[in-house]
């Protein structure tokens, strides 16, 4: 058996548990100055206040080599606003796997007014799931894809226990027997905070407006498109998307930790912080105990 370890084998301490779930359990706690309950977050280590979203995740994939992994099959899952997105990029990128982003796909559905786009609108928009069955297509058809063989950061789904249901049915269709669910945990304040300047065009370039605003008021500097706050970023939507995360999304997060397959990350700290988070969590020689 010790023969058939690949040390390049997604959380490869899969052949330690105990060593595995102590490193999950460490990550998962707290540590010390992680935990911001109240104020604006400035001072936390690793958040670079005047620099912007896209800078930050550049600088963290700029001093970050590639890691060839296989079967790194993982669903990527984080609090409302979270940052899960620009770290499920910076994961696929140091991995060299795919990153998929179902909120993107649904999203472009919705901008090219498709039948698929009209059904999922108006969940999309006030921040509720939709439903299982229209999602479970679309997930399956770009996970069967080529790119995907060596593993791949599933982004947004599954999002609840129906959903969960499906993947099961997808992965078992598809031959993966080892998906593992990893969250970024954040709190609600700290989130509404981190957002409530963010504005974007409809080509997804993203401003702040306090830190990075657009040479011109309302407009973007690459395109002239009028930027406006998402409506996944207002206040009140984020709210109501940690109620929905909190009934919906939870249970899936108990299911995965119930089968040794979950691991977590404190998502209060600045992007890199958390990043690096991630990294210590995933990368194969860590789970090795190596450092
Ligand atoms: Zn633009």
């Amino acid at each position: 058996m010790e023969i058939h370890v690949d040390h390049h084998m997604y959380f490869a301490a899969s052949r330690r548990p105990e060593a595995l779930i102590a490193k999950l359990g460490e990550t998962a706690a707290p540590v010390r100055g992680d935990s911001i309950s109240t104020g604006v977050n400035t001072s936390e280590p690793g958040l670079i206040p005047n620099m912007n979203i896209a800078a930050q995740t550049a600088a963290i994939s700029d001093k970050k080599e590639t890691i060839p992994v296989r079967n790194m099959f993982l669903t990527l899952t984080g609090s409302p606003g979270s940052g899960k997105s620009t770290q499920g990029k910076a994961l696929a990128e140091r991995y060299g796997i795919p990153h998929i982003s179902i909120g993107k796909i649904l999203r472009k559905e919705i901008t090219d007014g498709t039948t698929l786009g009209h059904l999922v609108e108006p969940y999309v928009k006030s921040g509720d799931l939709a439903p299982s069955h229209l999602i479970a297509a679309v997930v399956k058809n770009r996970l069967s894809q080529p790119d995907c063989k060596n593993g791949f950061i599933l982004d947004g789904y599954p999002r609840k226990m129906d959903d969960t249901g499906c993947m099961e049915q997808i992965t078992k269709d598809l031959g993966i027997n080892n998906l593992k669910m990893v969250c970024i945990k954040a709190d609600p304040e700290v989130i509404i905070d981190r957002l409530k300047d963010r504005r974007v065009c409809d080509n997804g370039h993203e401003y702040d407006l306090k830190n990075n605003p657009p040479k011109k008021e309302g407009v973007c500097d690459t395109d002239g498109l009028p930027i406006k706050q998402r409506d996944d970023d207002k206040p009140e939507t984020i709210r109501h998307r940690f109620e929905v995360f909190k009934e919906e999304t939870l249970p899936v997060m108990e299911y995965f930790k119930s089968k040794n397959q979950y691991g977590e990350v404190n998502g209060n700290a600045g992007i890199d912080v958390v990043g690096k988070r991630l990294f210590e969590l995933l990368d194969p020689k860590e789970a090795n105990g190596e450092q």
